[in-house]
């Protein structure tokens, strides 16, 4: 279904980038990895989901909360893949503290990294697309790009962020062949909640097994984790011509956090 498309996800040598670039790389898409980390793992398991595609593989280091970098990464992607198709950005981090001793360092980067870089990835990944009049920018944003919680307000600023700016691109590109949306997941255990959970068992002195109880419990009605394989189905949908003029939404798939 993606064969001749190339697609660059942002933060994914982990987590839910790194899912949804095995499931584009399934369906035929050439991937272009970021992250920081080990590169290898994550390069052999998008090679292993692309079998004999015959797509391409490449990685770029770029930070994403430096706007010098991510101009190189895109930049690489023109030189050696012929520009971006799909800009998955998902590329996030997160801190958690109430707003009175929320570290000001830590709001500069959540901001950074979680909004900033998705505007300059988009705003140099749109002129390519025009050009080729096809395109698909998908963020993975958050329930906290939806609804709020106590202690997280960097990371539920920027998330809202993402879902206002997905609204303004896809106005502004509401008569192209490209799409901009935002899928909005509940849990997924990644590092990025192990840690919330870690930092919860020893915190309340309980188990991890009831930490993660309690996180689920808390928000999630399913009681579920969503998966980066449900995350990477979704964002596929987003990638096909079902979903040609699914424009400026920010869906949910987080277990009925906000249907609540
Ligand atoms: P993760 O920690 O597993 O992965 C984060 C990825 O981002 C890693 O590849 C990491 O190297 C990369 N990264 C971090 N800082 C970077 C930087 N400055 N430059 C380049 N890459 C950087 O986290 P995850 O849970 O997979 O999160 C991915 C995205 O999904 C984030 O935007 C996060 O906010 C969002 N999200 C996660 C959850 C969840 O429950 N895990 C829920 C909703 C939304």
């Amino acid at each position: 279904m993606l064969n001749g498309k190339t697609a660059l996800v942002t933060g994914s040598t982990s987590g839910i980038g790194l899912g949804i670039a095995i499931e584009l790389a399934k369906q035929g898409a050439s991937i272009i990895l970021n992250g920081f980390g080990d590169a290898e793992g994550p390069k052999a398991e998008v090679a292993a989901a692309m079998g004999a595609s015959g797509a391409k593989l490449g990685y770029h280091g770029a930070d994403m909360s430096k706007v010098a970098e991510i101009e190189a990464m895109m930049a690489y992607a023109a030189a050696e893949f012929g520009g971006v198709d799909i800009l998955v950005n998902n590329a996030g981090i997160q801190h958690v503290a109430p707003i009175e001793n929320f570290p000001t360092e830590k709001w500069d980067a959540i901001i950074a990294i979680n909004l900033s870089a998705a505007f300059h990835a988009t705003r140099l990944a749109i002129p390519g697309m025009r050009a080729k009049n096809w395109g698909r920018v998908i963020s993975i944003a958050s329930a906290h790009g939806l609804v709020g919680s106590a202690n997280k307000v960097a990371y539920v600023a920027a998330k809202h962020g993402i879902v206002g700016m997905t609204k303004v691109v896809a106005l502004e590109t509401a008569t192209t062949g490209i799409t901009v949306n935002a899928i909005c997941p509940g849990w997924v255990l990644t590092p990025l909640v192990q840690k919330q959970i870690d930092d919860r068992a020893a915190n309340e002195k309980i188990t991890v097994a009831q930490a993660t109880k309690e996180l689920l419990g808390e928000k999630e009605p399913s009681l579920q984790f969503t998966t980066p394989e449900q995350l990477g189905g979704l964002a596929l949908f987003m990638c096909s011509p079902a979903a040609d003029n699914v424009r400026g939404v920010a869906w949910a798939n987080d277990g009925g956090w906000t249907a609540q």
